[in-house]
Parts: structure tokens; C-alpha cells; sequence
């Protein structure tokens, strides 16, 4: 047996795929602490440095003194406290719909909420690229699944009528993110909308990159683009921008009170710790107040900056406007993007090389993420050094 777990973890290092832990010795935040050394951190989703924040510790401490820890019980036996249901009432008002259902991750509501708006028999359409959530999730559910290619409303389109022609009756369920992880860019949301309404499918759109980062109030893509009526599944983390853990589902009253009955990593889980429920809370309160949208003008500040100074090469070409604060630094080899993070290591940053299966083969890359709390001079020297080493390497 353990032979067996050797030569193909053997064959993963052979093809520069294997997967090591790293121990983060501090706090998340613009600096973390890595085997004994501070290194600028490039890596992380707490876009909004809400992680460390005082007020998210001290609703969390508060909570616990008066809640305890754990929450006992699954959601729908006794699990359900105070906290979580404060939380959801923010969430619906903060999103702008009728209610909310929070879950114990981001990837907890995916594999939950899919399999209960769509079967067998049914069809998912989604995006190539989509997160693992959202793979496994429509896996679970057992529909008939049809992937377009990244961003590509033709090919959508395409689907949508195979659909319609040979399913006629069965429910069409669109997957798809307003931010995509890896790329940071966007989806075409209007357009996303303009083809489920003419086929009538459902939309569920993962804002977990957009949330606290794009829309007002960071209420994410749906909101910036005045169609929260027409997303009909909001689903998001409040493991990233927000700082917490957790994941939610916004919609109409009737999708979560169906969620409640039907979605299995719900139903079948003991609720989130109540502690952490309210510094989700205190993240969503704190996006909504005045300071939260000074937080976010800043990260925007800073994403400018990265994009203004950030290298180009024949792979990272994309110019323009930067849409989100993710930028994907393209090496495609394996091994070469290993290379360049642990040079970039040497000099001090920290910035993750993303691989395959995360990734396709052979378009390995550093994920570089901005946050509100890097210092512009930070951000300079990263672009610095990141020239530098690849000058060298080619
Ligand atoms: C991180 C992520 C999730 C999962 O959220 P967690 O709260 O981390 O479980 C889902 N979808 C996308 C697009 C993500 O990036």
C-alpha cells in the first residue's frame, strides 16, 4: 500500500505536479512569516485585509464568550443560533435579495445547491474554466454536463439550443463566476443574462473574487451591473474579501427555504462555528459603512498600480483595463513556474506558481494577488524583481 502511494507520488514529482504544505508562522496579512523569514505575501484572497482585522477578532471573541464554541448540531436539528441567522438577514439586505442560507465553506454551497436545483435528466452548461466547486457539484447532482469554452456566448449559445431541441421540458442550469480564480477576468454577465432569459434557464453565478472587491458596496458583478433580479443563484465565500469562513447562497426566499430541505452539505453538517458566523457579520457590516468603501478605493489604487507596472511578455499580453484583483503571470512550463516562485522566495515575496490540475497542462503560472493593505512600494518591488528574473531566464 505505502509503495504503491510512493511511486505515484514518485510520478507526480517526475512531472513538477507534487503538492507540498508550507507553515504560515503569523498572521495573514501583507507580510507573513514563512521558516523564520518575513516575505512580502502575494498569495492570498484577503483582498480587503479584513483576516487580521480587530473588529472581525473582536465580534469572533465576543461571540465565543457569550456562544461558545462549537455550534452542536447540523443547521435543522439545533445548530441554528443567533449569529447565523443575524448574518443571513445582512447578507439578503446587503445583496439586495430575499434571503440568504450561509454554509461552513464557499465549496460546501456549491456541492449543496447544485445537486438540489438540477438532476438526472437535466442540463448544465458551464464554463470551462469554472472552479472545482462548481465541477464537482454538477457532478453530484448527476445532470447531463456540457462545457463551453472560457467566456465563448456562441458556444453557449450552441448548447443552449441542443438543450432546448433534445431535452425539451427539463431544467437548463448555467454555472459560471464573475471573477474567474485563476485569470481574473470577467464574465459577460449581460450577455450571460440576454441567453438564459431567451432559453429559460437558471443562472448561478460564483462571485467568490468579486464579492467586497467590485460592485457597490463590494456587493460584486450581479450588483455592478444592476441584474440581481436576473441572477437567480448568487453564490459566494466570506473566506476571501470578507475575511471569515463560510460560503452563501442569495436568492429568492423560496431557492433557500428549498435549500434548507434539499441541500445535502447543509443538511448533513454541523453549522459553522458561531464565532466565525460573526466576524462574517462584522465583514459585511464593515463593507456596507464608509471605511469599507475607502478600503475598497484603495484596492483599487493599488490594482492600478500592479497593472501599470507589472511586466509584459508575448504570454501576458492582456493590457487594458485590470477587472478584478487577480493577475495570472503566464510561464506554461511546470517546472519553470516552480522555478520562478522559488526565486522570487529568495528575494523575499511570496507568490504561489499555480500548476496543473488547478490550471491546463502547460499554462503554469504565478497568481499574483493585490490586496489594500500592500504598500506601493511593495507592489514596485515585485515588478522589480519579477522584470529581472525573467530577463534572465529567457
Ligand atoms: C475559493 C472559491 C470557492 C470556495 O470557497 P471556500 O469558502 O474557500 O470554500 C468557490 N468558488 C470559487 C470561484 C473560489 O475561488
Amino acid at each position: 500500500m505505502r509503495e504503491l502511494f510512493q511511486e505515484q507520488l514518485q510520478a507526480l514529482r517526475a512531472r513538477s505536479l507534487e503538492r507540498r504544505l508550507r507553515e504560515i508562522s503569523s498572521v495573514q496579512g501583507p507580510e507573513v512569516q514563512i521558516a523564520g523569514r518575513r516575505l512580502i505575501n502575494f498569495s492570498s484572497n484577503d483582498y480587503l485585509g479584513l483576516a487580521g482585522d480587530s473588529r472581525l477578532r473582536q465580534a469572533a471573541i465576543g461571540t465565543i464568550k457569550e456562544f461558545g464554541v462549537g455550534a452542536g448540531a447540523s443547521r435543522l436539528v439545533s445548530g441554528t443560533q443567533s449569529p447565523h441567522l443575524r448574518l443571513e438577514a445582512a447578507l439578503a439586505k446587503w445583496k439586495g435579495t430575499e434571503a440568504a442560507l450561509s454554509f461552513s465553506s464557499g465549496y460546501a454551497a456549491a456541492v449543496g445547491t447544485i445537486p438540489a436545483l438540477v438532476s438526472k435528466n437535466d442540463i448544465i452548461v458551464l464554463d470551462k474554466i469554472c472552479h472545482a466547486s462548481l465541477i464537482d457539484g454538477a457532478q453530484l447532482s448527476g445532470a447531463i454536463l456540457r462545457v463551453f469554452p472560457h467566456n465563448h456566448l456562441r458556444k453557449l449559445e450552441n448548447h443552449l439550443e441542443w438543450a432546448r431541441r433534445e431535452h425539451a421540458g427539463k431544467r437548463i442550469l448555467i454555472l459560471t463566476e464573475s471573477v474567474f480564480s485563476m485569470d481574473g477576468d470577467r464574465a459577460p454577465l449581460r450577455e450571460l443574462v440576454e441567453l438564459k432569459r431567451r432559453f429559460g434557464a437558471l443562472l448561478l453565478l460564483d462571485e467568490a473574487h468579486a464579492i467586497g472587491v467590485i460592485g457597490p458596496n463590494g456587493r460584486g458583478l450581479a450588483a455592478a451591473e444592476n441584474l440581481i433580479e436576473d441572477v437567480d443563484v448568487q453564490m459566494g465565500t466570506l473566506s476571501k474579501a470578507l475575511g471569515a469562513s463560510g460560503g452563501y447562497i442569495c436568492g429568492s426566499r423560496s431557492l433557500i427555504e428549498w435549500l434548507i430541505n434539499r441541500a445535502r452539505s447543509f443538511i448533513y453538517s454541523t453549522a459553522p462555528p458561531p464565532g466565525i458566523v460573526s466576524a462574517a457579520l462584522a465583514a459585511v457590516n464593515f463593507l456596507g459603512s464608509s471605511e469599507g468603501e475607502e478600503r475598497r478605493r484603495l484596492l483599487w489604487e493599488r490594482v492600478g498600480l500592479m497593472q501599470d507596472l507589472l511586466p509584459r511578455n508575448e504570454l501576458n499580453e492582456k493590457a487594458g483595463v485590470a477587472n478584478s484583483a487577480i493577475f495570472p503571470w503566464i510561464v506554461g512550463d511546470e517546472q519553470a513556474a516552480i522555478d520562478l516562485a522559488s526565486a522570487l522566495q529568495m528575494e523575499g515575496f511570496f507568490v504561489p506558481a499555480i500548476r496543473y490540475p488547478t490550471v491546463a497542462k502547460g499554462s503554469a503560472r504565478l497568481r499574483v494577488t493585490v490586496t489594500a493593505l500592500h504598500e506601493e512600494d511593495q507592489i514596485r518591488s515585485l515588478c522589480r524583481a519579477i522584470k529581472r528574473l525573467v530577463s534572465h531566464m529567457s
